[in-house]
């Protein structure tokens, strides 16, 4: 019999043999291959000897009355041989089917967590590593972030991102949530902005009839996750019961080596209220500070925002938005969504003038350089530049020094980093000597006499 002419003989054959047999062997059918016929003998193979045990002992007679139907051959039967490559083949074809089986799971449990991270928290699909342009203001948060990101039970824990608003601190931490998304979806991630937290927590406080079950509820929603990321922590402040429900969550979370990703305006230090248990906890991990882009950065925002949305925008106009806008992201991006409506309503082009009669921005003055600052002080105080740079240790200087520090972290807007590298100290120090400062405001009247000469010279108030 030639080989098609087999295999259509076959194809009759199976046809016959699946609508006569129980459905119970049906799959051992459809795995035999053809691979003879000779006199009324028709040869199949099978990987699976289990296949051909059943067949001949429970269905032999059966089957031969169907072949000697088919061929009107007198000695017609079945011969089915068990063939080890066929087995071999079987058993990769079940398991590249377990793969894609597994595959198509995994996609859609990340599916089901993306939508879950969605509908619970209105994670933002625009926040992802991707979307985020690295200036050198903020290279170490989104490098931390990323590091947490790729392995986030490692070493930073908790990793506490600070720094004042619209300066990205949501963005990346929701970049680490969308990145364990799809590159982790076993993970559990749970964003939860700290009102929403405090929220749920004083509800099921209320709800006193069957408040175990309640709890057991919190405990599920916020305990029985992989990943945390809480947003704007400040938020907290005063919130006593609060407080101690968020440390529960934390020793909880941390004890089983799961990530916990903070983000806050200030430093725990400078949250009101802040029981130094959880402040202590919020400092033992990572902490890093966004603070403003400078110049580059910003235009490089402001050019990814027109690229992406396909604007076709003046260059200078582009350097006029990232100029006047430099506090704050936000309020960056407003601007430039700001110019550019106004020129679809009016069907104009994206130009300087265009902008520039939009936004009405005021020329702004020179920056004020940590040099100018540390320069004026020194003057002020009767003491030497270089000695406030220095080591030495006087009162005298020392005072000098802490003023000045204090002034480039209030003028400037620039990191705890910056200043230490400029004073060569520690960033630790820095801090040290801003707080210090900031604190005794109050009761040291010279130096706030000093602290408003010393702006009023930068011409700054
Ligand atoms: P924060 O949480 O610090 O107040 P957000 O994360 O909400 O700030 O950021 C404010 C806006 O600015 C968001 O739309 C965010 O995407 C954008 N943004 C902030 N920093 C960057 C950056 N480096 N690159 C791109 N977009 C940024
Ligand atoms: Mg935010």
């Amino acid at each position: 019999m030639e080989n098609i002419e087999l295999k259509r003989f076959w194809e009759k054959v199976k046809e016959e043999l699946i609508s006569s047999l129980p459905e119970s062997v049906h799959h051992w059918i459809y795995t035999l291959e053809v691979s003879g016929y000779d006199k009324g003998v028709l040869t199949v193979v099978t990987g699976q000897s289990i296949a051909l045990q059943w067949l001949k002992k429970n269905y032999n007679a059966q089957i031969t009355e169907i072949l000697k139907r088919i061929t009107k051959e007198e000695n017609a039967r079945l011969n089915i041989i068990y063939d080890i490559n066929a087995a071999k083949k079987l058993k990769k074809e079940a398991e590249k089917m377990h793969r894609k089986e597994a595959e198509a799971q995994q996609k859609e449990q990340a599916i089901e967590n993306l939508s879950y991270m969605q509908s619970a928290s209105n994670l933002n699909l625009k926040y992802k590593f991707e979307n985020f342009v690295v200036g050198k203001e903020n290279k170490f948060g989104y490098e931390a972030a990323l590091s947490v990101a790729k392995n986030p039970n490692g070493k930073y824990n908790p990793l506490f991102i600070y720094g004042k608003a619209g300066l990205g601190k949501t963005h990346l931490m929701q970049a680490i949530g969308h990145y364990t998304i799809f590159n982790n979806p076993k993970l559990k991630v749970k964003y939860t902005k700290t009102d929403d937290y405090i929220n749920d927590y004083i509800s099921i406080c209320r709800k006193s009839n069957d408040a175990i079950e309640n709890m057991s509820k919190f405990y599920k929603k916020y305990n029985n996750v992989d990943i945390i990321l809480i947003d704007d922590i400040q938020v907290i402040e005063s919130k006593q019961r609060t407080m101690e429900r968020m440390q529960h969550t934390f020793d909880t979370l941390y004890n089983k080596g799961k990530q916990i990703v903070i983000t806050s305006d200030r430093v725990p230090k400078e949250i009101p209220k802040l029981t130094e248990a959880l402040c202590s906890r919020f400092e033992m991990g990572l902490m890093v500070e966004l603070t403003p882009p400078d110049f580059e950065t910003r235009l490089a925002i402001v050019k990814k925002l027109a690229s992406d949305s396909g604007i076709n925008a003046e260059k200078s106009s582009l350097k006029y938005i990232a100029k006047h806008f430099s506090n704050n992201v936000r309020e960056l991006e407003g601007a430039f969504t700001k110019v550019c409506a106004y020129a679809e309503m009016t069907e104009n082009d994206i130009t300087l003038e265009l902008a520039k009669s939009v936004l009405k921005c005021k020329e702004t003055e020179d920056v004020i350089s940590f040099d100018k600052i540390a320069d004026i002080t020194a003057d002020y105080f009767n003491v030497d530049t270089e000695s406030i740079k220095g080591s030495a240790r006087t009162a005298k200087v020392s005072n000098a020094r802490q003023v000045a520090i204090y002034l480039c972290r209030e003028l400037t807007n620039q990191s705890y980093e910056c200043i230490a590298e400029f004073f060569n100290k520690k960033h630790t120090t820095i801090m040290y000597s801003y707080d210090q400062i900031k604190k005794n405001l109050g009761v040291n009247k010279e130096n706030s006499a000093a602290i408003r000469e010393i702006k009023q010279a930068l011409k700054v108030n």
